[in-house]
């Protein structure tokens, strides 16, 4: 239902062009979830945003139902905006403080339902979905935990019964106990209405308990995609290997949390990223060619692609995990 191809984001700032996403292609399938992990900074956001269309695209395009959205503009994006909802990691400021719940609810029904007791039998019934008691109806954000704006903030995205969510980070505010119930919310919603999910994560535990399919994501760029059972198993790419191996793990002889090391160094500036594969400052098996060539995605098995030059000639990496290098 959604197919991204080619797809570029950039933004002007002081000391130049930031290439925040750098030809991504990527689809997701109706009713399936899509999720795409990687660092705060890699670009996840303003992918998510460009689907959106919060964020101008550069170069690329966005195909919902074959339909190119890329460049489409004001009321012409109005249909696809009923398809496509988003909600935003922080409910504090992306819901209105100045609306109660009914209100923040029923906005994007306000242009499609005139009605106002239709509306206000659509938010009762939404609240309830979501798991809001009724009694809360009339609160403003402010006096809701934050478990439950982020219910209310799936409610309003789902009013205008979308066909995909994008979830930027939508637990990621919240406590551990509060993630679990809400990640579970969703994958009810998303069974009752088969709605596709872009799950956007910087914690690939959570994109572990949600995605059908992983895209990871490294300064931009995507540089592997599998089945979720590949990629989590069986990660191909040193950055893929390096974010699981930070994954706290229980230790069936101890049972204690085995202290993995995890990849070192900093994500380099988007500004003035490192020439050939931009991980390479940071990668245990880097290579000479590494240092000058920019691995291509490439297709390595069903399903699966990786961009890295030791799955150019079949080298498998697998061999740092191993031997505990990253
Ligand atoms: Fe590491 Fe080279 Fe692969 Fe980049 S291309 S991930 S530097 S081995
Ligand atoms: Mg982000």
């Amino acid at each position: 239902m959604l197919e991204i191809q080619g797809l570029d984001v950039d933004y002007r700032s002081h000391g130049g062009t930031v290439r925040a996403v750098r030809g991504v292609d990527l689809a997701v399938g109706r009713g399936e979830t899509l999720g795409l992990v990687g660092e705060s900074g890699c670009g996840k956001s303003s992918l998510a945003r460009a689907v959106m269309r919060l964020t101008d695209v550069a170069r690329g395009a966005i195909r919902i139902d074959g339909i190119d959205i890329a460049r489409l503009k004001g009321r012409a994006l109005l249909p696809y905006r009923r398809k496509l909802q988003m909600v935003f990691q922080d409910s504090a400021s992306s819901l209105d403080p100045r609306f109660d719940m009914t209100r923040i609810i029923e906005e994007p029904l306000r242009t499609t339902q005139a009605n106002g007791a239709a509306r206000a039998r659509r938010v009762a019934s939404l609240m309830d979905q979501v798991g809001l008691a009724a009694s809360l109806k009339d609160r403003y954000p402010h006096e809701l935990s934050g478990g439950q704006r982020q219910r209310a903030a799936i409610a309003r995205a789902l009013a205008c019964g979308p066909e995909l969510l994008v979830l930027d980070e939508p637990v990621s505010a919240l406590d551990v106990s509060l993630q679990a119930q809400v990640l579970n919310l969703l994958v009810d919603l998303q069974q009752e209405y088969k709605l596709a999910y872009l799950f956007v994560s910087h914690d690939i535990g959570v994109v572990q308990h949600m995605a059908d399919r992983v895209a990871v994501m490294y300064l931009g760029r995507i540089v592997e995609t599998g089945t979720h059972a590949d990629v989590l198993a069986a990660p191909a790419h040193p950055y893929t290997q390096a974010l699981l191996a930070a994954v706290p793990v229980i230790s069936p002889r101890t049972h204690r949390i085995a202290n993995r090391p995890v990849v070192t160094g900093e994500l380099p500036s988007p500004l003035n990223p490192p020439t050939g594969c931009a991980f390479h400052p940071r990668c245990p098996l880097v290579q000479a060619r590494c240092r000058h060539a920019v691995p291509q995605l490439r297709v390595a098995g069903e399903g699966r692609a990786v961009a890295c030059h030791l799955h150019e000639t079949s080298q498998v990496s697998s061999l740092c995990l191993q031997e505990g290098l990253v």
